[in-house]
């Protein structure tokens, strides 16, 4: 990905950095050809050459682009599960993706972890992206998921002959286990994604109590993905799937729903982290009436709501990392709504904002192995960030709106926001 060039300073505003530490209120970041020179109180800033870029940022928070931890690029107005596989081909796919990757940037979110693609879509938006062809996140791609069959991913009939390739590799045993991360080692993914436990969207025979792989399947997955420098995670609803991940060795754990004093344990020994993404589980349950949701399944997405919140208040408490994100893309949680998830956080989970903002971005880059260079604004780290209209940490609703949004900069470069396109943008891009 390109990175800009010359010096952009952007000055005056709030300065929340993403580490933690408490807001500076005069703050401001010098970016030199891309990367971060500064970043702090304006007072202390170094002086930079007559021709620098500024942006005034006064009235404003400067704050760490964005990182989404669980995207699902291809997903897009998803009603029902059937929706995932059979809706659309390939190729509209791929279009759909490329436009939810443009979205997600333009809501701020300069960096993204795959929670799972259809066919190898992500692999290929991330080559594009890195390429400069398209605008969107700095992606980490997981491209198709792993579930054992009959499991929550294999809900076609065997008699409509519908497979489920693009989709997941549905699995029996080890051996097929080993086989399915071969081929995603192959793809070119740096997540494997699986599906340990079931959800409430599917009452009947994979609930969010039930088991969908065995730990031998797990097993094998961790232990072909890990010589292969992959990483694992799944998607983890029911008490023994969180267990069974934790103690195959699973690096992240996706939702972590019902957590018991076991789970938190075996979570801490090796600071896994965890992405929840429950503003999903609110919006399914307001919305669900809306689009024919049953009761029963509605009523699932309140335990899974209820039991989420606490467990993550709990990881929170004990220490532990949350990334936010998770399932943008169904009809009633559409792509665009990510900030929603912070606001969930702070509001419906009583989490302090400075803290969810620490996990919607140090902790997503993080995750996605890229802490050393995105996540946080400090001396010579890439310079993604974002000017947002507002006191972020006294609302952090603000961050739902686009039109908050003065800058969202990527490696230097205005990419959007009201000043993309600008004398800003402008002088910053490299020829
Ligand atoms: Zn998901």
């Amino acid at each position: 990905m390109r990175r800009g060039t010359g010096t952009t300073v952007v000055e005056h505003g709030l300065l929340v950095d993403g580490t933690g530490r408490p807001p500076v209120t005069d703050g401001t970041v010098v970016v030199t050809d891309g990367r971060i020179r500064f970043a702090g109180a304006a007072a202390a800033a170094p002086p930079v050459p007559s021709d620098a870029t500024r942006i005034d940022a006064r009235g404003c928070t400067i704050l760490p682009g964005l990182v989404e931890a669980h995207f699902h690029a291809t997903y897009f107005d998803v009603e029902k599960l059937e929706d995932l596989d059979i809706k659309y081909p390939v190729e509209y796919v791929t279009l759909l993706a490329a436009v939810n990757c443009r979205l997600a940037l333009e809501c701020g979110y300069t960096a993204a972890r795959s929670g799972g693609c259809l066919f190898n879509c992500d692999v290929w938006l991330k080559k594009a992206i890195e390429n400069d062809l398209i605008p969107g996140p700095r992606l980490c791609a997981s491209g198709r998921e792993i579930c054992s069959a009959g499991g929550l991913m294999d809900w076609n009939p065997d008699f409509r002959r519908i497979g489920m390739e693009g989709l997941v590799f549905c699995i029996n045993g080890v051996e097929e286990a080993r086989k399915a991360v071969r081929s995603l080692v192959k793809d070119g993914v740096e997540w494997v994604k699986t599906y340990p436990t079931g959800d409430a969207a599917w009452p009947d025979v994979n609930d969010h109590h039930t088991l969908c792989m065995t730990f031998e399947e797990m097993h094998a997955v961790v232990g072909t993905a890990h010589n292969h420098k992959l990483k694992v995670t799944g998607h983890c609803r029911a008490t023994a799937g969180i267990k069974n991940a934790l103690k195959a060795g699973y690096d992240c754990i996706e939702h972590a729903t019902f957590m018991d004093d076991e789970c938190l344990d075996l979570l801490l020994e090796r600071n896994v982290p965890v992405v929840p993404g429950l503003q999903f589980e609110l919006a399914s349950v307001r919305r669900g009436p809306e689009f024919g949701l049953s009761q029963r399944v509605i009523d699932g997405h309140q335990e899974t709501l209820d039991g989420g919140a606490e467990s993550c208040r709990r990881i929170l408490a004990a220490g532990g990392r949350l990334g936010m994100g998770g399932d943008y893309g169904f009809a009633w949680n559409p792509h665009g709504d990510y900030a929603k998830e912070l606001t969930f956080f702070v509001r419906e989970v009583g989490i302090d904002p400075l803290v969810v903002l620490t996990c919607a971005t140090r902790t997503g880059a993080e995750i996605m192995g890229r802490g050393d260079d995105l996540g946080t604004l400090e001396e010579g780290k890439l310079a993604d960030l974002l000017v947002v209209d507002g006191d972020v940490p006294a609302d952090i609703t603000l961050l739902e709106d686009r039109g908050n949004l003065r800058v969202v900069m990527q490696g230097g470069i205005v990419k959007a926001g009201r000043l993309a396109g600008g004398a800003a943008a402008a002088s910053c891009q490299t020829a």
